[in-house]
Formats: structure tokens, C-alpha cells, sequence
């Protein structure tokens, strides 16, 4: 391992990895990746992939938009196929209140070019012929959304950065950061110390544990999110379907399984077993949108942690009282599909010093202010 660094990363998830790639790929090649785990070993290797823009704070749908054109193009890119198809997100809408809300929801989205809009029932079973329309009054849909095969992309910046000449350092944990006058000076990790300015710190909900390495409060809430897959099926869902009365969303893999998740009454934690609690609530729900789903087996289910933040907002940018800390963490549920352009923002505050969207409303530090925007279309 390297015992100097000009920046050094801490966590191979998504993001970890894709900024490591977009530094090198802008010229900053002198960088280690430090993961305490294997690679994708947090929520990057445990989600479903689910790329969606129709979100309902202008953030998001910004990101979201962005990182959608750079996914059309990122098998290529990194010559390896991260599986992305653009087989949309079908969102379910229960009564008036609701419809309300996604019209204005579709309205911002369309205003930042995002082509979502709402749909009938009749529409929407169109789409997913096995969907039970009987309860629903509308949809909204946006088939430039799409799924993802998550590992995929864990495994394409592993590749990229490896021909690329970046080290990465699995099952190396970062223990203290060494701080002197506001300068970073030292990474102390269970395998010898790496001496750097720059720390990227991109450990998803851990992100706090090594804020408080370097005396600062980073405000985000693990909690466990679990997920399952059915036996394999002919294909019958082509979409990400998401109910927001339930909590659920559901989509068909590649390989025909059913995947998804739902929420569940869950407290802080880092805790991720799963729980029969889960495997019900979802089984019921899924039986009620997709009534032949009662004949199917679910296999299998895990689950991950969830990255909270108080807005449910990412944390991308500098660290106020320590030079050249830059956060890029609590994604709350929703990190790979911001991913490409949030770590192509953070390569840029790097080595241009200046981003090429403005990314102060992501900052840190927006959480001494009272909270201006809390995105509510979370779900899982
Ligand atoms: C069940 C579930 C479903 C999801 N579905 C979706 C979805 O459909 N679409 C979507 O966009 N997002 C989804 N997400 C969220 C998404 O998975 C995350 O937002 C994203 O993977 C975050 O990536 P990351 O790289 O920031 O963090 P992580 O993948 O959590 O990586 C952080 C890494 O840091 C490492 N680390 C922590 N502390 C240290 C240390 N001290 N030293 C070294 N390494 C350390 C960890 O081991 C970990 O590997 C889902 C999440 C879950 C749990």
C-alpha cells in the first residue's frame, strides 16, 4: 500500500470508485481507494438499481437528469456493461390528494426537461398488463427512467480504475484522519498510515463516524432497508413500479425474478438482517398490485442501509474548518442513480476548484440554516 497520496478516497461503493474514476480520468491519478470491506460490500452491492428522475425537489430531478444522459452512455465508457435500460418508472396513485401532489410533482420535472407525465389506469395496465387497476385513478410515468444492474457498475470503475493505475485498497479500514490547523495531514488506516491533504469521504451511512475523526457533525441516520427476489418468471414487468401509499417498488430483473422492497417501521441502526416482518408486509402488498403474484416463490432476501439526511438530500461539497475534506455521502436511498454526475461534480471541486453545476445548496453546512426543501418521494 502507498504511504503517500494526493488524495486519498474512503469507501469502494459507487461513489468511492466513481470519483477515484473521474479524478484520474481528469488528470489526478495519484490516488488510493481505501474500503474496509470487499468492493460494494455496503448499500452499492445490495439495491436494485433503479435509475428514476421523477423526483419532487428540484435537486434531485437536476442529478437525476444529468446522471441519466451519462448512463446512456457509461457501458461504453468503461467498456463494461453496466445493464442499463431505459424501461421506465410507473408511479401508482391511490386518490386526489395524491394526484394533487404529482401534478406538481410532473410539473417541476417537465419545467427541468425531465418527460414524465401522469397517465390513466387503462394507460398504466397498457404498460404492466398483470397491474390490478381496480383502486388506482392514475399513474404518472417516465420511460426515460430505467434499472440498472448495481454490481455492474461497481465492477466497471473497479476495471476502469485498475487500467487506469489507481490503487484500491479493500479490507483497509480508516481508524483517525490526522488534522493539523485545519489541514489535513494523514490517514491512519488498520494498514499503515497514508500521508495526503485531500480525503474524499464517501462511506455512505459511516459518513458520520469519520466526520467525527476530523470534530465534525455530519447529520445522517443509518436505517436498514430490506429487499427480496422471487423465482425466476417469463417477462411480465417491464418497469419499476412504485406505490407510495404501500412503500413498495417493484421491478423484473434481467434474469426474470421479482425484485423490490417496502417500508417498514424500522429505527436507527446499523443492524441488516432480515426480518420476517419485511417478507410479509412486501407479500402482501405485491399480491394486491399484482394479483398472480400469489402463486409465485420469493427466494431470497437481504438487505442494506439507507444513508438519511435530514432533507433526504445528498451531502456533496467541501467541509467547513477542514481544508479539502470533501463529503460526498447520504444519498438516502437514492445514490446510484445520482451517482455518475455527483462524482463527475466532485472530480471537478477537486481538481478545477469550481463545479460545473452549482452544488452550494448540497453543501454541509445547509443544515445550520432551517430546512428549505425535504424531498418526500423516498420510498423502500
Ligand atoms: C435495499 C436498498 C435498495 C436501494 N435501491 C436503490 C435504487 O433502486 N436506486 C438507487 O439509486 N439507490 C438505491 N439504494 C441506495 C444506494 O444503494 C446507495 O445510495 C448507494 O449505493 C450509496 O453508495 P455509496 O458509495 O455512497 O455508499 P456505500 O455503497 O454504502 O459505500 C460506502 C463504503 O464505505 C465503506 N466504509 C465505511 N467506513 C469505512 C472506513 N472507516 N474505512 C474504509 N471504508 C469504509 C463501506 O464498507 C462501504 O463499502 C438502495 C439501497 C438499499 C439498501
Amino acid at each position: 500500500m502507498k504511504d503517500k497520496a494526493e488524495v486519498v478516497v474512503i469507501g469502494g461503493g459507487v461513489n468511492g470508485l466513481g470519483v477515484a474514476y473521474w479524478l484520474a480520468k481528469k488528470g489526478l491519478d495519484d490516488v488510493v481507494v481505501l474500503e474496509k470491506s470487499y468492493l460494494g460490500s455496503g448499500a452499492s452491492g445490495r439495491n436494485t438499481g433503479g435509475v428514476r428522475q421523477q423526483w419532487a425537489s428540484k435537486y434531485n430531478i437536476i442529478l437525476a437528469r444529468e446522471s441519466v444522459k451519462m448512463f446512456e452512455k457509461l457501458s461504453d465508457e468503461l467498456n463494461f456493461n453496466i445493464m442499463f435500460r431505459q424501461t421506465g418508472y410507473l408511479i401508482l396513485i391511490w386518490d386526489e390528494e395524491e394526484l394533487e401532489q404529482f401534478k406538481k410533482n410532473v410539473k417541476l420535472q417537465n419545467s427541468l426537461g425531465v418527460p414524465s407525465k401522469i397517465i390513466t389506469p387503462e394507460e398504466a395496465k397498457e404498460i404492466v398488463p398483470p397491474l390490478n387497476i381496480k383502486n388506482i385513478i392514475a399513474a404518472t410515468f417516465c420511460k426515460k427512467d430505467g434499472v440498472l444492474h448495481p454490481l455492474a457498475l461497481v465492477w466497471g470503475y473497479e476495471r476502469a480504475l485498475k487500467r487506469m493505475g489507481i490503487e484500491i485498497n479493500t479490507f483497509t479500514e480508516v481508524k483517525d484522519i490526522k488534522v493539523e490547523n485545519g489541514e489535513i495531514k494523514e490517514v491512519v488506516t488498520n494498514r499503515g498510515n497514508i500521508k495526503t491533504n485531500i480525503v474524499v469521504n464517501a462511506t455512505g451511512p459511516h459518513a458520520p463516524i469519520i466526520g467525527k475523526m476530523v470534530g465534525v457533525d455530519i447529520p445522517i441516520t443509518p436505517y436498514r432497508h430490506e429487499i427480496m427476489v422471487s423465482e425466476p418468471l417469463q417477462p411480465i414487468l417491464d418497469p419499476m413500479i412504485l406505490s407510495f401509499k404501500h412503500g413498495l417498488y417493484v421491478t423484473q430483473t434481467n434474469r426474470g425474478e421479482i425484485i423490490g422492497g417496502i417500508s417498514t417501521d424500522e429505527k436507527p441502526g446499523y443492524d441488516i438482517r432480515g426480518t420476517v416482518q419485511f417478507a410479509e408486509r412486501f407479500s402482501r402488498a405485491i399480491v394486491e398490485i399484482i394479483p398472480q403474484m400469489k402463486y409465485v416463490n420469493m427466494l431470497r432476501q437481504w438487505a442494506g442501509l439507507y444513508d438519511m439526511t435530514p432533507d433526504a438530500q445528498p451531502i456533496i461539497g467541501p467541509t467547513e474548518g477542514v481544508h479539502e475534506m470533501i463529503q460526498i455521502n447520504g444519498f438516502s436511498g437514492h445514490g446510484v442513480m445520482l451517482n455518475p454526475i455527483s462524482v463527475k461534480l466532485v472530480a471537478e471541486l477537486i481538481v478545477d476548484g469550481k463545479t460545473s453545476i452549482d452544488i452550494s445548496p448540497l453543501s454541509l453546512d445547509r443544515f445550520k440554516e432551517p430546512m428549505e426543501v425535504k424531498e418526500k418521494l423516498v420510498v423502500g
